[in-house]
């Protein structure tokens, strides 16, 4: 589906999609040792604008000094990361509504598992915004594989490596015939989607597991808090029982390439009447409307 616009961004400058390639003998290559983001470009015409950028940056940022990876920040300011952005989406000039993967790769081959110090690598391509599970009502099945906790592999931390645990648990859901795979952690408690969080919502209050629950620090999860709490919807993260998903009256998740989406079976439990709810088509409408413009917060980035 990530099928690569033409023209990518690849170390230093744009380059043909087929000239960007890593060495079989790096370390992003054998341990997963890249950290990555993805943020939405909404195409207007000619105008061009990304959402939450700087959050997206920053993330990165993030990710990559949990990992180690410390050249990164030396070598990359915002202003930079702005100006390739920029720079590979105008070489593409998408016509519609258009995906940014950004990754920082260890390219160096490395004897050993190592990563303090070492050279990192930046790449970004462009992609048709399709997204990643139906918009209008998903079958979900908890996963019996269960989430990596934050003391193996941080999910705050976006490392490829890590992304085994959602291949596996996805194609797992999709081979029993539903749509995606809800990850418990350890102790039976909700964490999130293979690539999306989740709320449900329970007798008008708005619940989803706290970042603390080994989940992915989602862009578009606080988004949907924020405008939430200003819509006057009482909003409450902690941890969640995988039972609580049987009796909600909505679920729906929440992602770049998940959008805001409902879900309507849990593990073959009807959720609620089993369509989508009132609370979260109020939040998807919001949330399509911020994606596009937004003074109020200073989400959107022309580019
Ligand atoms: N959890 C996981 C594991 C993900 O991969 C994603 C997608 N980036 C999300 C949650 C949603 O995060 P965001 O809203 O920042 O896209």
């Amino acid at each position: 589906m990530a099928i690569p616009h033409p023209h990518v961004y690849f170390g230093d400058r744009i380059v043909d999609a087929a000239q960007a390639s890593l060495g079989i003998a790096t370390s992003a290559v054998l341990y997963g040792l890249s950290v990555y983001t993805v943020f939405p470009v909404h195409v207007d015409g000619s105008a061009r604008s990304a959402f939450r950028l700087r959050d997206h940056y920053r993330r990165l940022v993030e990710s990559c000094r949990i990992i180690g990876m410390d050249t990164f920040e030396a070598d990359w300011d915002y202003g930079r990361f702005v100006a390739a952005a920029t720079e590979v989406v105008a070489a593409n000039g998408p016509e519609a509504d258009a995906f940014v993967r950004v990754s920082v790769h260890v390219d160096e081959s490395i004897p050993g598992t190592r990563v303090r110090g070492c050279h990192t690598l930046v790449s970004m391509f462009v992609y048709d915004a399709v997204p990643i599970v139906p918009q209008h009502g998903m079958r979900l099945k908890t996963s019996t594989w269960r989430r990596i906790p934050d003391d193996a592999i941080p999910s705050r931390a976006k490392v490829n490596g890590a992304y085994v645990n959602s291949v596996l648990a996805k194609q797992d859901a999709i081979d029993a015939g539903y749509d995606d795979a809800i990850f418990l952690d350890g102790n039976g408690h909700v964490c999130e989607l293979s690539a999306a969080n989740i709320f449900l919502v329970r007798d008008d209050t708005l619940i989803t597991p706290d970042v603390s629950c080994d989940i992915l620090d989602g862009i578009n999860r606080r988004t949907v808090l924020t405008l939430a709490a200003e819509d006057g919807i009482e909003v409450v993260e902690r941890t969640v029982d995988l039972t609580e998903l049987y009796i909600a009256d909505e679920v729906f998740v929440t992602g770049t390439s998940a959008g805001v989406a409902p879900v309507v079976e849990v593990d073959g439990r009807r959720v609620g009447s089993g369509v989508p709810g009132p609370v979260c088509e109020a939040l998807r409408k919001r949330h399509a409307a911020v994606l596009r413009a937004d003074p109020a917060h200073g989400w959107v980035t022309a580019i």
